[in-house]
């Protein structure tokens, strides 16, 4: 199925490991890629030794001697020559993502686009990387900032943004002259090695270090080594809240510096003020776009009493024609979830919500039969819930939807919204000015993203992407989230032929 995607993208179908060599060695245990597409194994996937870590670490800090020195438009250079390749891979590569990760195949594009864009914002970023200059107390002194790479980069990633991630913390790093160390989701090895080979070959054509750009591929073992290696300063993790706090313990233990991007809970406010209209279709595509599998992904709706039962009604018609199925058919609008593993989770959480008091007003389940042999697809589900709920107060990575009514105010709303550890992605639909500022005001939601009249999932890469809480507090991408991937140093520089000190201190000898 996607044989041609595969040896156009320079990887081979089977045993992908040391053979096919570049900038990842791998003579470790093999895993085998599967699609949930069809439940058709796709290749079988050589791991990293703990030797190859330690061969792959060498060469990324020989790699990180030399390209710390090249100058930062220089660096943006390659990043825009990665960015065009990926321009004219981007059905490939895209189709990659689709088959092994199982997310539409126009989210699959989707996601490459995101690469290009990232790209784009860090070429015009390699022209800046700015610092200030501050006035100093002293006469003929100057004082500025300035920011220096930082190092060796290790990137953990999940399954479910199998290429984007990686380009939004690359493409960064890279500019601002740090080299990277990937260990993506054994879930997803080929989208990791597909790209992997296509920056190796822009490395080459310039004639620069294979170990600018790294790939180690393994479970959690492998993310492991990364995160205990002192010679690895800074270590951005995307992943459950579990797997961010046992890192993040590990790399503060040893002063390292770490950006997590951890789970969410999200919610849209639905008020009496809302276009239902356009509420309808950010919360039906926040909840099930991805199956349910993004960090942004929908997963419960505050809606006032006044409209809560029209807003219900048009989510169940809504439901109804839903179109479940193999995802790279554009007409379906739900894909399969990751593995099995994934589903056992969802058909958990189901249960759940009914022992603890919910009802389900469109039932899930699993579906069977033709087309659903991978055994990964489900039925979006709603349930009728409270917000305490032990059920709702978790992030269940599937499509379900949790309907929350409130009676009172917008801040009772927004109460309601804030009242879960996670802080990722907030909405509030709304065409009443005092409650959209109320909503974004220090008193507002309390998540990394807010958004008015938007709905909570996906995000723009010029701003930067992150949550609070028990998201981690991170932040990739766009803005000034560079700054993460540098070390800034300040510099003042006396000019004058006088010793003055600071704070008008004398020192006379
Ligand atoms: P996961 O936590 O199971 O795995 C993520 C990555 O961490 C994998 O590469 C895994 O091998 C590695 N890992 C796991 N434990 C580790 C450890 N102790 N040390 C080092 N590495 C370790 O997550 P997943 O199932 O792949 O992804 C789904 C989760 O990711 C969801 O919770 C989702 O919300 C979150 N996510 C968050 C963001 C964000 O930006 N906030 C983006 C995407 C996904």
């Amino acid at each position: 199925m996607i044989k041609q995607e595969l040896k156009e993208l320079g990887i081979l179908a089977t045993n992908l490991g040391s053979s096919t060599g570049q900038n990842w060695f791998a003579t470790g245990a093999d895993i085998t890629s599967s699609s949930p597409v069809d439940g058709q194994v796709i290749a079988t996937v050589t791991c990293s030794s703990h030797n190859d870590y330690k061969d792959i670490c060498a060469q990324a800090k020989k790699a990180y001697a030399i390209w710390r020195l090249v100058p930062a438009p220089q660096r943006g250079e390659v990043i825009r020559l990665f960015g065009n390749k990926l321009r004219s891979l981007k059905p490939t590569l895209g189709k990659l993502v689709s088959y092994e990760m199982g997310k539409s195949l126009q989210e699959g594009m989707g996601e490459v686009q995101e690469m290009i864009d990232i790209c784009d914002f860090a070429v015009g970023l390699s022209r800046q990387l700015y610092g200030s200059t501050i006035h100093s107390e002293r006469p003929s002194h100057r004082m500025y900032d300035q920011y220096h790479p930082l190092g060796v980069v290790g990137v953990i990633s999940a399954f479910n943004f199998p290429v984007a991630v990686w380009a939004w913390n690359t493409a960064l790093a890279l500019v601002c002259g740090d080299v990277v160390i990937w260990k993506p989701s054994e879930k997803t090895p080929l989208c990791a090695i597909a790209c992997q080979q296509i920056l190796a070959g822009i490395l080459k054509q310039k004639e620069l270090p294979e170990g600018i750009s790294n790939l180690i591929i393994g479970d959690k073992t492998v993310g492991e080594w990364l995160v205990h290696d002192t010679n690895i300063p800074l270590i951005s993790a995307t992943g459950s809240t579990a797997m961010g706090k046992t890192v993040a313990q590990h790399v503060a233990a040893r002063l390292g510096r770490s950006i997590l991007e951890l789970g969410g809970n999200n919610a849209i406010i639905i008020t009496p003020d809302a276009d239902l209209k356009m509420t309808t279709i950010g919360a039906v595509f926040g909840a099930v776009g991805t199956a349910g599998q993004r960090c942004t992904s929908t997963r419960r709706l505050i809606i006032h009493e006044s409209v809560y039962e029209q807003v219900k009604a048009s989510l169940i018609k809504a439901y109804a024609q839903l179109q479940i199925g193999d995802p790279l058919l554009p007409e379906n609008h739900v894909g399969p979830l990751i593995d099995q593993k994934a589903v056992a989770h969802y058909l958990d959480a189901l249960s759940e919500i009914e022992k603890q008091g919910g009802k389900l007003i469109v039932t899930g389940g699993l579906l069977t039969g033709k087309g659903f042999e991978s055994g990964c697809y489900v039925k979006p589900a709603i349930a009728e819930v409270e917000n305490h709920y032990d059920i709702v107060q978790q992030e269940t990575f599937a499509p379900i939807l949790y309907l929350i009514k409130y009676q009172g105010d917008v801040m009772e709303a927004i109460a309601i919204q804030n009242d879960v550890k996670q802080g990722l992605s907030s909405a509030i639909m709304t065409n009443n000015l005092r409650e959209a500022e109320l909503f974004l005001s220090a008193q507002g939601s309390d998540c990394g993203i807010a958004n008015i009249n938007i709905g909570t999932s996906g995000a723009e890469i010029g701003g930067a992407f992150g949550g609070e809480k028990e998201t981690g507090g991170g932040r990739e991408s766009g803005s000034d989230a560079w700054k993460a991937y540098m070390r800034r140093q300040t510099n003042t520089i006396n000019y004058s032929t006088e010793l003055p000190l600071a704070q008008g201190i004398t020192f006379n000898l």
